[in-house]
């Protein structure tokens, strides 16, 4: 069994801590390794050596450092399918899917080879007699990326990317269920010459994570994980005077009206809300359908679909669907919520409890599961699934169907699908979430933009990747200069000596 340890100065090391985790391939339950969980003192020695490394990386200039980025991005391309199969087998998504995860954290990699353009400062020249005034961005210092299981390297590249090419050092602590992606990246990192030190992965749980959250050199900590942790870790590193953004748990409605095209909302829905057996965060969990020529019109395309699903390992050829989710306890908590649903009423029209794959019954798999006639009063309205559940909300009219997203407490991501430019525009203007998409079933913006959520679904300020998150890990200092005339003036031509 593989023993999984940090990355530290520049190579891996194993763990002195004696506590290890499971790592499992989903998709058999095997346990195909343990990854070491870090002391306070590993802790210590990598952040103390990660703010010596980030003095010499703040002054390499930022186009040196975007060259770092530019090369890393290639070899992220170059390993692309190493990294997929490394990813799927931790994660158990399909390949396909885990080349999208590398994919969307490439593109804020390529985003950061243009940093410099993104870490210009201010100019005023002439504010006042004699006084420019000018703005700079410098790095933070040490920053930690803390990261969940969901993306192993497309959310660890969105903090790695901006933080190191902005000139900080960063700790990055990966989810405990899928550290071999982020040591995999760190060691592509180095290759594309980022200096040893600047980026340390340690691996962990509670307690590293509160070590860094409680540690005087970490400057900013950018967290994604559940909804729970993402308060306690905003709430705990602010007061400890700490930069934070913490990204949290959905529960992201998808509003179908009457004039939508119905083939291409059902097809929409069943990617967004089985895709990555529902383990993403802008999954679509809720389906809100106006009117119940609507909600009937969906049902009888949503069913044959889903019963087409293919659910298997990664291993299992070009058509899988969707593979396991990522543990037992996940799998069972999500197969508890199904019969709550039951229990409280709600109609259960595909039923995936008690899916069994010839070969792998140990693994996770959930079947995709179709609820109908859900109520807000419900858990599996109320709970993140996050798990291969799609549950129908009907309602009257547009007004109502709008009102169960403002109320709804997550603000991650939304969806309108309509043949009408006037209900969508209405829609994105009034709803009070951070993404939404038209027509578009999973708006994660691209990287040039940014990516956050409203309500319970972000504490903190700024958002992930593009500009600001270049805001994020720099602090602004201004300067205010002012050179008094007089002296080339008084400039004198002829050799004398000084008073
Ligand atoms: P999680 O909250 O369990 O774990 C996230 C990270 O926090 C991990 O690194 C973990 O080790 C650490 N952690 C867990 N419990 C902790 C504790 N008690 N104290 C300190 N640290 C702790 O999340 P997860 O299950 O890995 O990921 C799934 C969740 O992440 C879902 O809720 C999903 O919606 C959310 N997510 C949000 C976004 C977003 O951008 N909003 C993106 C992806 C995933």
């Amino acid at each position: 069994m593989e023993e999984i340890g940090h990355w530290i100065n520049g190579k891996r090391v194993a763990g002195t801590s004696g506590r290890f985790a499971d790592v499992y391939n989903p998709a058999t339950g095997e346990i195909t390794g343990k990854v070491a969980l870090a002391t306070p003192a590993e802790l210590d020695a990598a952040i103390a050596d990660a703010a010596k490394a980030q003095e010499g990386w703040a002054k390499v200039n930022p186009q040196r450092r975007a060259r770092v980025m530019m090369k890393f991005g290639q070899l992220i391309e170059r390993d692309m399918d190493k990294l997929a199969e490394v990813l799927s087998k931790e994660h158990g998504k399909t390949i396909p899917d885990a080349k999208g995860d590398v994919q969307r954290g490439l593109e804020v990699i390529e985003v950061c080879m243009g940093a410099p353009s993104m870490l210009k400062g201010e100019y005023t020249g002439d504010a006042g007699p004699g006084i420019d005034l000018y703005s700079m961005r410098q790095p933070l210092g040490v920053v930690a990326g803390i990261t969940p299981f969901n993306f192993p390297a497309m959310i660890p590249l969105w903090k790695m990317g901006p933080a190191l090419s902005a000139g900080n050092a960063m700790i990055l602590k990966p989810s405990e269920r899928v550290p071999n992606t982020a040591l995999m990246l760190a060691e592509l990192a180095q290759e594309a010459g980022l200096p040893d030190g600047v980026l340390q992965v340690v691996n962990g749980d509670k307690e590293a994570v509160d070590t860094i959250l409680d540690h005087e050199t970490i400057q900013g900590v950018g967290f994604v994980g559940s909804t729970p942790i993402a308060q306690y870790i905003y709430g705990r590193a602010a007061t400890n005077g700490k930069r934070a953004q913490c990204f949290g748990g959905a529960k992201n409605h998808m509003l179908i009206m009457p004039d939508a095209n119905m083939d291409m909302a059902a097809d929409a829905l069943i990617g967004a809300g089985y895709g990555a057996a529902g383990e993403r965060c802008m999954a679509i969990s809720v389906a809100v359908p106006v009117g119940e020529g609507t909600a009937e019109a969906l049902i009888e395309r949503l069913v044959p679909k889903i019963e087409k699903l293919k659910v298997g390992p990664y291993t299992g050829g070009d058509d899988v669907d969707y593979g396991p989710v990522i543990t037992k306890q996940a799998q069972e908590r999500i197969k508890g919520l199904i019969t709550s649903g039951v229990e409280q009423g709600a109609d259960l029209v595909v039923d995936g409890r008690d899916f069994s794959l010839q070969g792998y019954e140990d693994g996770f798999f959930v079947g995709p599961s179709l609820f109908d006639k859900v109520t807000p009063d419900m858990d599996i309205y109320k709970e993140e699934i996050f798990g291969p559940v799609l549950s129908m909300v009907r309602t009257k009219n547009y007004e109502e169907a709008l009102d169960l997203v403002i109320d709804n407490p997550y603000g991650n991501g939304t969806a309108i699908y309509t043949a009408d430019g006037d209900t969508a525009r209405d829609f994105a203007s009034k709803v009070n979430v951070g993404m939404v998409g038209i027509n578009f079933p999973i708006p994660v913006p691209l990287s040039y933009y940014t990516f956050g959520g409203w309500k319970k679904s972000a504490f903190g300020d700024l958002n992930q990747y593009g500009p600001d998150a270049f805001r994020f890990y720099t602090k602004t200092k201004t300067v205010t200069a002012r050179w008094f005339s007089g002296i080339k003036d008084g400039a004198a031509l002829n050799f004398k000596a000084l008073d």
